[in-house]
């Protein structure tokens, strides 16, 4: 009886010994884990925009498939090096990426600015200008398709997205600049947002209120934003 009791508290001690390092890795790191992400495309924008001192910070957003993608934000410093400051899942449309038109629950593709920082909360201190969203903002859907309205300064029955109405996903908030020429019905709206409570978008880019804290916190005025699946 004592050897079997010691054998079994041996045995117990090795199992605790396996699995308390898994459960401390686990805890230590938020990382999202990139080692598979081809990097090519990244690279090239990166060195696109290397020298252009508009460009402080590249968003990159890596589709995976499934409504599912990594989005990783980088760093100009001194020198020009470019240096990843978050990596972090994200959502895309449900239908994924390639957006044709309204509707379509597909994210953009392609190389945009950011031309907008917006949100119900306080601004938590971002480096683009932050507009604090009020009763009276919309993003128009119909006159003035694909922009932000102030039904105070401009007499208008917008049938637009109602910003304060989308207490989570527009808690903060970017502009994507995606039809900034606002060609009717190729689509609106297309925001990089905090989570909501589904595991895709319609059309935007999503990520936790933390992290979209952070991109406000660090992303400077010229910030790009590049969604891809390669
Ligand atoms: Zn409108």
């Amino acid at each position: 009886m004592i050897i079997r009791k010691a054998t079994a508290f041996i045995a117990a001690l090795l199992i605790a010994a396996v699995f308390m390092p898994l459960q401390a890795g686990a805890e230590t790191t938020e990382e999202y884990d990139v080692s598979g992400v081809d990097r090519t495309d990244w690279n090239a924008i990166q060195e696109q925009y290397r020298f252009d001192d508009s460009v402080r910070n590249l968003i990159f957003v890596k589709y995976e498939g499934q409504a599912k993608a990594t989005l990783c934000m980088y760093e100009k410093d001194e020198v020009n090096n470019w240096t990843e400051k978050l990596n972090c899942p994200a959502y895309t449309g449900g239908n994924g990426i390639d957006k044709q038109k309204e509707g379509d629950c597909r994210t953009p593709t392609g190389d945009f600015p950011i031309t907008q920082a917006f949100g119900i909360k306080d601004d938590p201190g971002s480096q683009i200008e932050y507009l604090k969203v009020n009763d009276n903002h919309y993003w128009c859907a119909d006159e003035y398709y694909n922009q932000l309205v102030d039904i105070s300064q401009q007499n208008h029955d917008c049938r637009g997205e109602h910003l304060i109405d989308y207490t989570k996903q527009y808690a903060y908030a970017m502009n994507i600049g995606y039809n900034t020429e606002g060609i009717e019905g190729e689509g609106s709206a297309i925001f990089l947002h905090c989570f909501g409570d589904s595991d895709h978008t319609l059309g935007c880019i999503a990520v936790s209120e933390e992290n979209m804290i952070k991109l406000l916190q660090t992303c400077a005025p010229g910030t790009r934003i590049c969604i891809y699946d390669n």
